[in-house]
């Protein structure tokens, strides 16, 4: 792995490197992504899509992930399971350090998407995996019959909170203001939910248990506090992107997300950023396949410009 220079090298497996490696291994590049867990990223934990054009009916997160990686290695595309570690983007070849070892490569596409934010209340770290979760889909059967509360106002809180409303008895939706940021079509289905409770203007102060979620301490913006008994609570009060292993080489936002507009271009040549790592005003499946698609034939591009 350590003597060959790749044509391209992606650094993460989600919706935006796998739809970079379709392009870029169906154009004849030699391609490589680096995945640190499961193909798929994100949506891999997700239940159902029911918005990605073309398929009525929806697919399950799973279901797109595999066909993804599937299509993805029809055309050639190589893996490797690694931890990217650190990178070394300025000049030709480029450097990516992993831990399965060092991987040289011509171009480099940033996939490596984005995470779970925490909260960062007391209790939060201490009860993860025993009550608290931020994956619905992965430990929602275990509150059947139970009382569970989702924090967050975005679609990922309330497309979660309807995931929920299968298994748990009630719902409590704890958001920070009066009105939700999710799309239209959620809201409804949450309103008319008869078992999504909400808890308007109001903060998760405090996550209380022994051994396991017991209740929850609220405090709502008059400073008010209450306590709420719930068997688990599930966070999705946004994301943070994954750039850790970039030191600083690259430029980000104020919210951490990398600048490069539409081309995925980053200002070091033959570097290009694609899918939720990306700054962009609307993160779905359908636009990072969009920047997989655009930065692989950027990398194109720029390879057929250094071979002069
Ligand atoms: P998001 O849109 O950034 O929403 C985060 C929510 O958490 C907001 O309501 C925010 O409140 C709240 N929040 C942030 N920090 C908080 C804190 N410290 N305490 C309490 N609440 C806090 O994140 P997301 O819902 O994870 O979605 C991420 C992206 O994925 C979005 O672009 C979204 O559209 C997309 N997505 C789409 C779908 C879909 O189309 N089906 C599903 C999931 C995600 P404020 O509203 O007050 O800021």
């Amino acid at each position: 792995m350590t003597a060959k220079v790749w044509d391209v090298v992606i650094i993460g497996g989600g919706p935006a490197g796998l739809a970079a490696a379709v392009y870029s291994a169906r154009g004849g590049l030699s391609t490589l992504i680096v995945e640190r867990g499961l193909f798929g990223g994100q949506i891999f934990n997700t239940a159902h899509v029911e918005n990605y054009p073309g398929f009525p009916g929806g697919l399950s997160g799973p279901e797109i992930s595999q066909r993804l990686e599937e299509q993805a290695r029809e055309f050639g595309a190589e893996t490797l399971l690694a931890e990217v570690l650190e990178v070394e983007l300025k000049g030709d070849p480029k450097v990516i350090t992993t831990s399965e070892g060092e991987i040289r490569g011509h171009t480099i596409i940033v996939a490596s998407g984005a995470g779970a934010r925490k909260l960062g209340v007391d209790g939060e770290d201490r009860l993860i995996g025993a009550g608290v979760s931020y994956c619905a889909t992965c430990d929602g059967a275990f509150y059947r019959g139970k009382k569970v509360a989702v924090v967050g106002g975005g679609d990922s809180a309330v497309e979660e909170a309807l995931f929920l409303t299968r298994f748990a008895e009630e719902v409590h939706l704890i958001h920070r203001r009066a009105s939700l940021r999710a799309a239209k079509i959620l809201q409804d289905r949450a309103f008319s939910n008869p078992k999504i409770k909400f808890h308007w203007n109001s903060v998760v102060t405090e996550i209380i248990g022994e051994t396991k979620v017991e209740r929850l301490r609220l405090q709502d913006t008059d400073g008010r506090t209450s306590e709420l008994p719930v068997d688990g609570i599930f966070i999705y009060v946004g994301q943070t992107p994954y750039t850790h292993f970039l030191r600083g080489q690259l430029p980000v936002n104020q919210r951490g997300y990398l600048v490069a507009d539409e081309t995925t271009e980053t200002p070091v040549p033959g570097v290009f950023a694609a899918g939720d790592v990306r700054e962009k005003v609307l993160r779905q499946v359908v636009t990072a396949v969009a920047d997989g698609a655009v930065a692989a034939v950027m990398a194109e591009k720029y390879l057929a410009h250094i071979a002069g």
